[in-house]
C-alpha cells in the first residue's frame, strides 16, 4: 500500500465524526444509497435526526409508557431475538406469557383464574379486535340457532377510542355510540338500554374514557342489562375496554366492581404499555372462561411437540415486551403498582387545584373516579385573550406537549386541554409545567390572540 493511501485511511479513522465525508451531505430520502456507510456515521446521523421528535417525557398527551427501569432496558435487549409466536423455540417466553395471562385473570377476579383463557397482543387495539370478534361470533351462533338473520349486528358503547370504530368498520358492525349530552360525557345505563335489541353483539363500557379520563359505570350498566334480560329475555354480554383502567382500578380502587366479579363481563382488554408500565408494544385480553371464545377463531401452533391454541391477528411479534410486563408484575407486586399510581393521582389532583387557581380555567376532571389525568376548559363567558389551542402552541415552545381538542358528537362546542399523569411525571415536573403555563398567561396578557367578546355574547366559543 502506498504511503499516501495509508495516510488517507489513517486520517479517515481519526476524523471527528462531524468531519467525516459521510456527514458532509444530507441523508437519502427517496433512493437507497449505492455504497455502504460506517455504522458509527449512520448511527450518529439517525440519532441526530431523532432529536427532532418531541421529548417523550414532556409529552403529556400520551397514555403510554415513557419511562422504564434499567432492568427493563436490559431484558428488552436480551429478548431482541425472541419471536413470541415461535412457541416451540422459545418455550420459556411462552410460559411467561401464560403466567401473565393468569396473573391478570386473577387481578381481574376471573372465577377460575387458572382455567381462564387469554393472550398478549400488540396493544389494546388488537385486543379490542379479538374481543369484538369473539362477541360477533357468539352472537351469530345464537342467532343461527334461533333461525334468525345475522346480517345486521350492532354494538353499543360510549365515547370510545378509535380502535372500536375500526373494529366496527372492518367487521361490518353498526356502532351505536352514545353521544355526550351536556354534563354527561360518558355512557349511562338508560342510554345503553335504549339502544339494545336482538342484534346487539355486546356492550363495551370503557374504564378510562380517552377524552376525559372518566370510568364508565360498568356495574350499573350490567345491572340494567340484567333487568333487560329478566324483562325481555335478551341476554347481552359486556366486554370492558380497560385499556387504562385495567391496570389502575385493581390497585387504587379495589372495591370498584367493573371486572369478572360481574357475571355479565365476558372479556376485558388492557394496554400493558399504558398503566401496565411495560414498554411500548404489549396489550392483553382475557376471557372469563374458555367457553366465551368461539372454537373456530382459535388456531393451534406447535409447542414442544404439542398443540398450543393461539388467537391473534399478528404472526411474528417481539417477545421482550411480554417479558418486561412479567418483570413489572413480579417486581412491583400489587403494592408497587398502587404506590406508583397513587403518586400520579396525587400529582393530578395538585395540578388540577393549581390550574383552577390561575383564573381563566376550570378543571372538569382531576383524576377522581378515573385515570390519573386532568382536563380543563376555559371558564364559561371568559375571554382570556387566547384559546386552548393557542396555549397548546405556546407551551410547545418549552417542549411541552399538552393537547387541546374538542369533544365528540353533541359536545363539539366543549374544548378542553388534557394532561396525562404517568409513571415519571413527578411532582417536580408538574411544578415546572405550572410555571410555564403561568409564563404563557403573562405572554398572552401582553399579546392577546383572540378578539374581545362582543357585549351581547354570553358564552365563550372557540372558532
Ligand atoms: C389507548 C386506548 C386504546 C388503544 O390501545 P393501544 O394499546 O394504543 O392499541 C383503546 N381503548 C382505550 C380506552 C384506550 O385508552
Amino acid at each position: 500500500m502506498a504511503l499516501h493511501e495509508k495516510d488517507k485511511i489513517r486520517a479517515e479513522l481519526m476524523d471527528d465524526i462531524y468531519a467525516s465525508s459521510d456527514l458532509s451531505s444530507s441523508l437519502p430520502k427517496y433512493k437507497m444509497p449505492k455504497e455502504e456507510c460506517p455504522p458509527r456515521d449512520a448511527y450518529q446521523l439517525i440519532h441526530d435526526e431523532l432529536m427532532m421528535d418531541g421529548n417523550s417525557r414532556q409529552n403529556l398527551a400520551t397514555f403510554c409508557q415513557t419511562w422504564v427501569d434499567e432492568e427493563i432496558h436490559k431484558l428488552m435487549d436480551e429478548c431482541i431475538d425472541k419471536n413470541m409466536i415461535d412457541k416451540d423455540e422459545y418455550p420459556q417466553t411462552t410460559e411467561i406469557e401464560c403466567r401473565c395471562v393468569h396473573l391478570l385473570a386473577d387481578l381481574w377476579n376471573a372465577p377460575e383464574a387458572e382455567n381462564t383463557i387469554g393472550c398478549s397482543t400488540t396493544g389494546s387495539s388488537e385486543a379490542a379486535m379479538l374481543g369484538g370478534m369473539a362477541m360477533k361470533w357468539q352472537w351469530r351462533d345464537r342467532m343461527k340457532k334461533q333461525g334468525k338473520p345475522t346480517d345486521k349486528p350492532n354494538m353499543i358503547c360510549g365515547p370510545v377510542q378509535i380502535c372500536w370504530h375500526k373494529f366496527a368498520r372492518y367487521w361490518d358492525i353498526e356502532l351505536r355510540e352514545i353521544p355526550m349530552a351536556k354534563d354527561r360525557l360518558i355512557m349511562s345505563p338508560e342510554e345503553v338500554i335504549k339502544r339494545c335489541d336482538e342484534n346487539t353483539i355486546g356492550v363495551v363500557p370503557t374504564l378510562g374514557v380517552c377524552f376525559t379520563g372518566q370510568y364508565e359505570p360498568v356495574e350499573a350498566v350490567c345491572k340494567a342489562l340484567d333487568k333487560l334480560e329478566k324483562d325481555t329475555g335478551l341476554n347481552i354480554p359486556v366486554h370492558v375496554d380497560g385499556a387504562s383502567g385495567g391496570f389502575l382500578a385493581p390497585f387504587c380502587d379495589p372495591k370498584l366492581k367493573w371486572d369478572f366479579r360481574l357475571p355479565r363481563v365476558k372479556s376485558i382488554n388492557a394496554s400493558g404499555h399504558k398503566f401496565g408500565l411495560a414498554p411500548l408494544g404489549v396489550g392483553w385480553i382475557v376471557w372469563r372462561d374458555k367457553n366465551e371464545l368461539p372454537k373456530d377463531l382459535v388456531f393451534s401452533v406447535n409447542y414442544m411437540g404439542g398443540d398450543l391454541p393461539t388467537f391473534a391477528l399478528n404472526f411474528s411479534r417481539p417477545g421482550g415486551q411480554i417479558v418486561a410486563q412479567y418483570y413489572n408484575l413480579i417486581r412491583l407486586g400489587r403494592e408497587g403498582y398502587r404506590k406508583i399510581h397513587e403518586a400520579c393521582y396525587a400529582t393530578a389532583k395538585f395540578l388540577g387545584e393549581q390550574i383552577d387557581k390561575l383564573g381563566p380555567f376550570e378543571t372538569i376532571y382531576n383524576g377522581q373516579g378515573g385515570i390519573p389525568a386532568l382536563c380543563w376548559k376555559i371558564k364559561d363567558g371568559v375571554n382570556p385573550g387566547f384559546t386552548l389551542f393557542d396555549l397548546t402552541d405556546r407551551l410547545r415552545s418549552r417542549g411541552w406537549q399538552v393537547p387541546a381538542y374538542s369533544m365528540p358528537t353533541h359536545r363539539e362546542d366543549l374544548v378542553v386541554q388534557r394532561v396525562l399523569v404517568r409513571h415519571g411525571t413527578s411532582y417536580d415536573i408538574a411544578t415546572l409545567l405550572l410555571k410555564d403555563i403561568k409564563r404563557c398567561l403573562e405572554y398572552f396578557k401582553d399579546n392577546p390572540v383572540t378578539k374581545p367578546l362582543p357585549e351581547s355574547y354570553g358564552g365563550y366559543k372557540h372558532s
